[in-house]
């Protein structure tokens, strides 16, 4: 299981700097969670303002 970045994100960029695998990249002025890196720790879901990210 992965984390998963809904059409919810507004582009601000917090989680990227949470994610200690480097999981979430910039894509198209948005984000996405690569489900090959992500461990699941479940880090960045508690920095999204817009609760964006749930598990997959
Ligand atoms: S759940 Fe953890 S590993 Fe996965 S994208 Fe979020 S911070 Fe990164
Ligand atoms: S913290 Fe939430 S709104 Fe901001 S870029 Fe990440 S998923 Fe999108």
């Amino acid at each position: 299981m992965a984390y998963e970045i809904t059409g919810k994100c507004n582009g601000c960029g917090k989680c990227e700097f949470t994610c200690s695998m480097d999981a979430i990249r910039r894509s198209w002025g948005s984000y996405r969670i690569d489900p090959d890196l992500c461990d699941s720790c479940g880090a960045c879901t508690s920095v999204c303002p817009v609760r964006a990210i749930r598990p997959d």
